[in-house]
């Protein structure tokens, strides 16, 4: 027996919660939302790794609705971690009464549209169904963990962990000889913590990167007071700027000051540390040759930083432009390498070719280990909602609909699946973005459409293909109008995970530029979407589409 309800929400993080409050409060719909996790947090609630932490400051990692909400809460350091953002949610939770609504433990594993009916059949690993009339996917566009397939892993005698499903009690890694594979963002951040618990710590570089320091530190009261009277000036800043921060992209190019003063730039940025490295000059992300001074700028540190020659050199490998990579932040990470109790293995040179009982062997030799950390990353924007088995009109499977890469019209919705909608998903800015400001704005922009739908008794929506081909090519063309393009290896791409089509998934055209086009969209009655249910109309379009692609309806 079904549970009927009008909407259901999947995923218990900054998304989901917030639409379950605006769907259930603002418009007054009978609400659920099923959640794989046994509490809140979405993407902290999985990841505790050590030295987790977020790299946006704090003061723009927040909900911006609620002026209540601002007002009583204050973070006590400039970047969160995880055990405080789980604090902020619990309290979200707690104040707007959203727990009554939410069930844990439940992980999705099919999503069927019912046609006739005009409701989506959801059901869970354990069997229980719900049936309503909207689907809202806010699954995270990091959170299907990517554990390289490499030989050997289910014969290793020692223990293993993925970043993404750290274990809640803690490792304690006192002693151990650790291997840790990966160096992204999350890499970036372990190592130096692990480093000052394990007997040894063997980091497996494959693509070196470029971090800049975080710089981390308390909270004063004077910042907090001022952030208390700046709520709105801080939100509009992070709502009027390309990647959601409350912070504003320098307005000059690397070209227009000298060498010297743009040295004193750099390294001002260096001390004051976080992702507003990245916001130094304008064209950063858009000119290779300014992009190169940068490159050169960290490139320098490394080495300044780094003692031995080797590992400096390794680490400063860098094969891609400046932040075309997700540009990790950090505390320690280059200088975790002088330590007695580090080591870097640069797979570039000396590739992994299995793993062994008792450690990782790569071309030249073997390295003993006791735990091995996978910090690889996550099958990207994609994988967790592909990991639903997501049915839309005439039995079309969304595996199948995106088997050569998502398809969606703003990021927000997929041809073929009426009233069915995603929380930043791709084609949207989202992970390109601090994420609670894009959330905010996708969760704002679904509860209109819906009170939209309701108020003009129209029962469904989805997009038109015409417009979801004009939003793939606007997607692709905002990517390649930026030096993002130029790493085709990143997961933006999806080029972590094998066999993933190559195809740029977030918007690169910036959260404002986005934040206005989704408005204009909805001012213009919704204009790309299809209103109500046609189906005859419906099917003709859908066949052409797919045809299109060559993807088979
Ligand atoms: P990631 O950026 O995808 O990095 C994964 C790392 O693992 C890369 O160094 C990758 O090398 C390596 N790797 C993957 N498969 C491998 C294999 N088979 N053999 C050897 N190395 C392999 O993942 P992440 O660091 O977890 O970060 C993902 C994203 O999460 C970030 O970009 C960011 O958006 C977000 N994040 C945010 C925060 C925060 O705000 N606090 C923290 C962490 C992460 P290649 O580069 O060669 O593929």
């Amino acid at each position: 027996m079904e549970e009927e309800i009008d909407a259901l929400v999947i995923g218990a993080g900054f998304a989901g919660l917030y639409q379950l409050y605006s769907l259930r409060d603002r418009l007054g719909l009978s609400t659920r939302l099923l959640e794989a996790g046994d509490d809140l947090g979405g993407t902290w609630y999985w990841n505790r790794y050590p030295g987790a932490r977020c790299d946006s400051e704090s003061h723009a990692y927040r909900y911006f609705f609620s002026k209540e909400l601002n007002e009583e809460w204050e973070w006590t350091e400039r970047y969160p971690g995880p055990p405080e953002i789980l604090k902020y949610l619990g309290r979200v939770a707690e104040k707007f009464d959203l727990r009554r609504d939410m069930r844990f433990g439940c992980r999705v594993v099919s999503a069927r549209y019912d046609e006739g009916a005009n409701r989506w059949v959801v059901e869970t690993a354990a069997g229980e169904r719900y049936a309503a009339t909207y689907l809202v996917a806010a699954v995270g566009c990091l959170s299907s963990a990517n554990v390289p397939d490499i030989p050997g892993l289910r014969d290793f005698a020692g223990q293993w962990f993925h970043t993404g499903r750290w274990p809640h009690e803690g490792v304690d890694l006192a002693g151990k000889r650790v291997g840790q594979i990966g160096t992204g963002s999350t890499g970036i951040q372990a190592a130096p913590v692990i480093a000052q618990s394990a007997a040894h710590l063997t980091v497996f570089q494959r693509t070196a990167t470029y971090s800049v320091p975080a710089r981390n530190a308390p909270l004063t009261p004077e910042f907090n007071r001022w952030v208390r009277e700046n709520h709105a000036e801080i939100r509009a800043v992070a709502e009027s700027t390309p990647n959601g921060h409350a912070f504003r992209i320098a307005d000059r190019n690397v070209a227009d000051v000298t060498p010297e003063e743009r040295r004193a730039i750099y390294e001002a940025a260096w001390e004051k540390g976080g992702l507003q490295f990245r916001a130094t000059f304008r064209d950063l992300l858009v000119n290779q040759a300014a992009n190169d001074t940068a490159c050169e700028f960290i490139k320098g540190r490394i080495r300044a930083i780094v003692r031995d020659p080797e590992t400096a050199r390794a680490l400063a490998d860098v094969d891609h432009p400046y932040a075309t990579k997700r540009p990790p932040i950090d505390t320690g990470y280059y200088e975790t390498f002088n330590r007695d109790n580090v080591t870097l293995v640069d797979l570039r040179a000396d590739p992994i070719e299995c793993i062994m009982p008792r450690g990782i062997r790569t071309r030249s030799r073997e390295h003993a280990l006791d735990v091995i950390v996978f910090a690889t990353g996550y099958d990207a924007m994609t994988g967790a909602l592909l990991a639903i088995d997501i049915r839309g009109r005439e039995g079309r499977s969304l595996r199948d609909d995106w088997r050569a890469g998502p398809h969606t019209y703003l990021g927000l919705q997929v041809p073929g699946y009426p009233n069915f909608f995603t929380i930043t998903g791709p084609g949207s800015p989202s992970v390109l973005t601090n994420m609670p400001v894009a959330i905010e704005q996708h969760v704002e922009w679904i509860t209109g459409c819906i009170a939209h739908l309701r108020r003009n008794g129209i029962d469904a929506i989805e997009p038109d293909p015409e417009a979801v081909r004009r939003w793939d090519a606007h997607v692709e063309e905002a990517a390649n109008a930026t030096l993002l393009s130029k790493a085709k290896h990143s997961w933006y791409y999806g080029a972590n995970v094998p066999g993933k089509p190559r195809v740029f998934m977030p918007y690169a055209g910036g959260l404002a530029r986005y934040r206005a086009i989704c408005a204009d969209v909805a001012a213009k009655g919704y204009e790309g979407f299809l209103l109500g249910r046609t189906p005859v109309a419906r099917s003709a379009s859908m066949g052409e589409f797919a045809e299109a692609r060559g993807v088979g309806v």
